[in-house]
């Protein structure tokens, strides 16, 4: 079958036939639909994911871990027909955690990971899947629904911050999250869809760049209620300004001392979501910032990969911003490319495009 293909850790990538033997025999057939790019595509394409890995015994693999398909036959629950998203962590078998359907908290390390290590991924014709890794997708969002894996991974995020928070009172006196203000460093996919998750659940939402808004971008902001800050190089002009927040996320992709500057710019018991990795750059903190943070109370947490529940919330939620947000969804998905397309197929793995939310690419 056709599809894209990476030799970890060699660089590069290419659109060829392959033989897979079969994995899962008795697993559902799945045409596969559509496949989202990230950047974590683009890093494993770059050579520069150091974790990507190809599944014991092949020597490539498959690239590919945001995808929907088409069942081609009766699940238990799942019918032939349904369009599903299939998960992409998955457990080592062995601890606690993965045992339970939680991988993102794999306790081994031992998980692997569709497209990224270990498991081939999702950008070919078909896959061979169990129906409990596979989540449905509402088809009044079928156009939007790439952007679901993406956001599982928010999901969880949220999810982890509010329980990180449940160690004192965080709502507000009308029980909603309304009074808490929240600053989403970044404004790539993964921010902006955080800035909207954050905004419908009900918080204050400011998203800083280092530069100003594109015309999509303050489209999106206004129509949902978010406040842009131009940070320029630092967070210097907030902090003059007096603004703080209860919850900043990382999601520049930038160096470290971007995190390190901005626990500056929380309130006392303010946590520091830190999502993604980049791995270059360096933050110091002294002693002294230490000491701050702790007489602050401030959390600083780590926030990676969803899981099975967060994607069916974000099956929801999309579903949920189509209703109230129509015309930022017609936004996000910045450019459709297909398969048989090799050049633009190729372009899109390679690099970012101006102005990119979200690429996909169409089988
Ligand atoms: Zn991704
Ligand atoms: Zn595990």
């Amino acid at each position: 079958m056709k599809a894209i293909v990476v030799r970890p850790p060699s660089t590069g990538a290419e659109i060829t036939d392959i033989e897979i033997k079969p994995e899962k025999l008795d697993g559902l057939s799945i045409k596969i639909l559509e496949n989202g790019v990230c950047g974590t595509d683009r890093e494993i394409v770059k050579g520069l994911m150091g974790e990507a890995a190809c599944p014991p015994g092949d020597r490539y693999m498959v690239l590919g871990h945001e995808a929907i398909g088409i069942l081609e036959e009766d699940g238990k629950y799942l019918k032939k027909g349904d369009i599903v998203m299939p998960v992409n962590r998955r457990g080592c078998g062995k601890c606690l955690n993965c045992l339970c359907g939680r991988p993102d908290f794999c306790e081994t390390g031992e998980f692997i990971e569709a497209g990224i290590s270990g498991m081939h991924g999702f950008m070919r014709e078909k896959i061979i899947d169990y129906e409990e890794f596979l989540v449905p997708v509402p088809k009044e969002i079928r156009d939007i629904a790439i952007l679901a894996q993406p956001l599982s991974d928010l999901e969880k995020s949220f999810d982890e911050i509010v329980s990180v928070q449940r160690r004192m009172i965080w709502t507000c006196k009308d029980g909603t999250y309304n009074c808490r203000k929240a600053l989403v460093v970044g404004t790539g996919p993964i921010g902006i869809l955080m800035g909207l998750l954050l905004r419908s659940n009900g918080l204050m939402v400011y998203m800083a760049n280092k530069r100003e808004p594109t015309e999509k971008e303050s489209k999106i902001f206004q129509t949902a209620g978010i406040e842009y800050i131009n940070t320029e190089d630092d967070f210097s002009g907030v902090l003059m300004s007096g603004l703080r927040f209860d919850l900043i996320f990382e999601a520049s992709g930038g160096t470290a001392d971007i995190a390190a500057k901005s626990l500056k710019i929380l309130k006392n018991n303010g946590v520091l979501g830190i999502f993604g990795f980049s791995s270059t750059g360096h933050a110091e903190l002294s002693s002294e910032d230490l000491q701050k943070l702790v007489y602050r109370s401030i959390a600083v947490v780590g926030l990676i990969n969803g899981q099975k529940p967060h994607f069916q919330r974000a099956m929801l939620r999309l579903s949920e911003w189509n209703t109230i947000w129509p015309e930022i969804m017609k936004e996000l998905i910045t450019k459709t490319v297909n398969i048989n397309d090799k050049v633009s197929v190729m372009k899109v793995l390679e690099s970012k495009g101006p102005g990119e939310i979200k690429v996909k690419i169409t089988w």
